[in-house]
C-alpha cells in the first residue's frame, strides 16, 4: 500500500511542480495565476493541453517551443523533476500520516522559493504568506486528528524562535540577510519544529554549511566574489530539505550525545 502512495503522490508532485513552474514564472511579474492561459515567451503562442504534460511535453519537444522552436529553460523540467522527486519521497518518509499534505505544501512551497530566488534574489510575500497559512492550516488538522497538540505548540514556538533570530540579524545588518528571509524563517521554523526543535537545528546548521561549502568553492574557483550576495533563501531551502529527509537518521544521532 505504501508504494501506491508513494506512486501516487510521485505523479501528484510532477503536476504541482508544473504549477509551481508558472508561480515562479508569473508572482514575480505580478501576473495573475489563474488567466490568461501559459503562452511561449518568445512568441506568444499559448501552450496546448497536449504540450503541456509534465516532464513528457518537454521531453518530446526537446525542451523548445512547438511553433516557433525558441528554446524552453530546463527550469521548466527540473522544477517538475524535484516535484515529482519531493512528494514521492515526502510519501516515503511519512506514509500514511496525517502531517503528509502538511509536509508535502511546505516541500512544493520550498520548491518555488528556492527557485524565485535563484532567479530574482527575492522570496516574494505573495508566496511566503500562502505557504504559511496552508502549512498552518494543514498542520492544525493534523493535530486535531491526531490530538498531538505538543507537537504544534511546539512548531509555533520555533517559528516564533527562528523569525526572532532572524528579525534581530536583519535589522543588525540587513545587506547580509534580507527580510524575505526573516518571514521564510516562520514557515521553516513551523515546518521543521513539528517534528522538533532538533529539526530546526539541523535544518539552520545543513543550510549554512551547504552555503559555506559552496561559497567558499566559488570564489576559490573565481566564479564569485567575496562581496556578492547570495541567494540564502536557496540554502535554506535546502537545508530544510535535508533536515525534513535526513532528520530521522542523523537527530537521534545527535541527541545522545549529551
Ligand atoms: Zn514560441
Amino acid at each position: 500500500m505504501l508504494g501506491v502512495l508513494i506512486g501516487a503522490c510521485a505523479l501528484f508532485g510532477l503536476a504541482i511542480g508544473s504549477f509551481l513552474n508558472v508561480v515562479i514564472y508569473r508572482v514575480p511579474r505580478n501576473e495573475s495565476l489563474v488567466s490568461p492561459r501559459s503562452k511561449c515567451p518568445s512568441c506568444g503562442a499559448p501552450i496546448k493541453d497536449r504540450d503541456n504534460i509534465p516532464v513528457v511535453s518537454w521531453l518530446l519537444l526537446r525542451g523548445s517551443c512547438r511553433n516557433c522552436h525558441a528554446p524552453i529553460s530546463p527550469r521548466y523540467l527540473y522544477v517538475e523533476l524535484a516535484g515529482g522527486a519531493l512528494f514521492a519521497g515526502g510519501a516515503a518518509r511519512l506514509g500514511f500520516r496525517w502531517d503528509l499534505p502538511a509536509i508535502l505544501v511546505l516541500l512544493a512551497g520550498l520548491l518555488a522559493l528556492a527557485a524565485i530566488d535563484l532567479e530574482r534574489m527575492i522570496l516574494p510575500k505573495k508566496v511566503v504568506y500562502p505557504v504559511l497559512a496552508m502549512v498552518a492550516g494543514l498542520l492544525v488538522l493534523a493535530a486535531a486528528v491526531t490530538g498531538d497538540w505538543h507537537d504544534l505548540l511546539v512548531a509555533a514556538v520555533c517559528s516564533g524562535a527562528w523569525f526572532s533570530l532572524f528579525f534581530v540579524l536583519n535589522y543588525a545588518s540587513p545587506r547580509v540577510l534580507g527580510f524575505g528571509d526573516v518571514r521564510l524563517a516562520l514557515v521553516l521554523g513551523l515546518g521543521l519544529g513539528w517534528f522538533g526543535w532538533r529539526y530546526v537545528v539541523l535544518g539552520f546548521f545543513a543550510a549554512n554549511l551547504l552555503g559555506a561549502i559552496l561559497g567558499v568553492t566559488l570564489i576559490a574557483m573565481k566564479k564569485m566574489t567575496r562581496d556578492q550576495p547570495i541567494p540564502y533563501g536557496v540554502f535554506l531551502a535546502l537545508g530544510a530539505a535535508f533536515a525534513v529527509f535526513a532528520g530521522p537518521e542523523i537527530v537521534p544521532w545527535f541527541t545522545r550525545i549529551h
